[in-house]
């Protein structure tokens, strides 16, 4: 089997030369689904894991602006639209100085096993920018996402591609996005997700990925009859994700110690409290500050330059990015007592990482599969849209709660091993794999 997957990936390498992220999330993928397919040869003969691997499109574009001095910048734009075997592309779009086309590509291939597993019709896809939001105002945000959409426009639709925001892209850039594509094509319609309440957006996606997330740690967590509550918890990231963690972790009776930025990490030991969690909100969605500002107010503790896992505790929620925990950090959350790892960012744990957490058999869940919970209410705010009509939080809500426990379902479905320890990362690609696969066969070679 090892020769096989060796095998496999060496072609896909051949020719994504220079894309390690991308050869990770594959890697990944083949490691899993390889053995599967040697069982069920006819996703063999139709190359369906040599086509999956293969974007379906990549658009790159120039995206010119006038910063506040107007002086001329220019930024790269990208989308890359993976699979739409089971629905319109769907996925984010990341303004980050990092984001390449290894980034957007290991994103947009997470994505299209995400979203097969959020139960909804979306395709995968996902794009962005190497425009760094940091510092800039808010007239050059404006100017840079009219730009970006003013190109996007015409590979994006309702029906066709449906992004929406990801790291470096919330509420205020998909409104400035959504502005322009609507005065470009003349159109009201559902073609990014995230938007404002007010103006189709639904309720609950703002929340959707952290409550997700704390929803599939609470189901990991009841296969061995633990919960939540009293528990210590360690979250990366300050963003989005990571304020709704700590919103539902608190709501659930833990105590959250932790939350970082790219700068460090604060820690408090007394907990982060509903009042502490509104001064990080504030801090990050108004103020745009740094997270070393809670240090300075809470008198606690702040670690520059350094991630959190070194902080004992019992669940680890890695939202920041990608590769945030190598093999060195998860041994240390191992020996700490760590009994559960929810991923709320895409791909936050190295291969190397992951091998420790499955060797320990601790619970860990990889982002594609605990994550989904944002991409599933934008699914729902897809349906909203379509219905014109809007539904309640606790709607909403219920319907996000169903979708993390069918999630998990299928994940113990495809990922059970034979001492009853579940591994996640099989059971999320496998079952993932099958429905976009199984499309796939069915519309021809295409
Ligand atoms: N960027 C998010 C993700 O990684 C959300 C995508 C979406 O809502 O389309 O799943």
């Amino acid at each position: 089997m090892d020769t096989l997957v060796k095998e496999f990936l060496a072609k896909v390498e051949s020719r994504n030369q220079h894309e390690p992220e991308f050869m990770q999330a594959v890697q990944e993928v083949a490691e899993a689904i390889i053995p599967f397919i040697e069982q069920n040869p006819k996703y063999k003969k139709a190359k369906i894991l040599e086509r999956i691997t293969e974007p379906e499109r990549v658009l790159m574009f120039r995206v010119p602006w006038l910063d506040d001095q107007n002086e001329v910048q220019v930024n790269r734009g990208y989308r890359v639209q993976m699979n739409s075997a089971i629905g319109p592309y769907k996925g984010g779009l990341r303004f980050h100085p990092s984001v390449n086309l290894s980034i957007l590509k290991f994103l947009a291939f997470e994505q299209v096993f995400k979203n097969s597993l959020t139960g909804l019709p979306m395709g995968g896809g996902k794009g962005g920018s190497d425009f760094d939001p940091k510092g800039k105002s808010d007239g050059e945000i404006m100017k840079f996402c009219q730009s970006f959409m003013t190109e996007l426009y015409r590979h994006v639709g309702a029906d066709i591609d449906v992004p929406a925001g990801d790291i470096g892209v919330g509420g205020r850039e998909v409104g400035y996005l959504f502005g322009q594509y609507k005065r470009i094509k003349g159109e009201f319609t559902g073609v990014l997700t995230g938007k404002g309440a007010t103006w189709g957006g639904s309720l609950i996606r703002p929340e959707a990925t952290g409550y997700g997330v704390v929803y599939f740690a609470e189901d990991m967590l009841e296969t061995r009859g633990e919960r939540l509550t009293g528990k210590t918890v360690v979250i990366s990231g300050s963003g989005n994700v990571a304020q709704y963690t700590a919103e539902m972790c608190l709501q659930a009776g833990a105590k959250v110690v932790t939350l970082s930025d790219s700068d460090g990490f604060i820690y408090d030991p007394q907990g982060i409290d509903a009042e502490k969690l509104a001064f990080v909100m504030d801090l990050k969605n108004e103020k745009r500050g740094r997270i070393k500002e809670y240090a300075d107010k809470y008198g606690c503790e702040y670690f520059e330059g350094e991630r959190p896992w070194g902080i004992p505790c019992d669940i680890a929620f890695p939202n920041a990015t990608q590769n945030e925990v190598n093999e060195e950090d998860a041994r240390t959350l191992v020996k700490n007592g760590c009994i559960c790892v929810a991923e709320g960012a895409n791909m936050p744990s190295t291969p190397e990482a992951i091998q420790v957490f499955k060797e320990a058999k601790i619970l860990y869940a990889p982002g594609k599969a605990s994550n989904a919970g944002g991409v599933a209410v934008s699914g729902l705010e897809m349906s909203q849209n379509s219905l014109r009509y809007s539904w309640s939080r606790d709607e909403v809500n219920n319907r996000l709660r169903d979708i993390m426990k069918e999630i998990h379902q299928i994940c113990v479905e495809y990922g059970t091993e034979e001492d009853g320890y579940v591994n996640y990362e099989k059971g999320a690609n496998l079952g993932g794999f099958v429905k976009v696969a199984d499309a796939m066969l069915a519309q021809g070679v295409v």
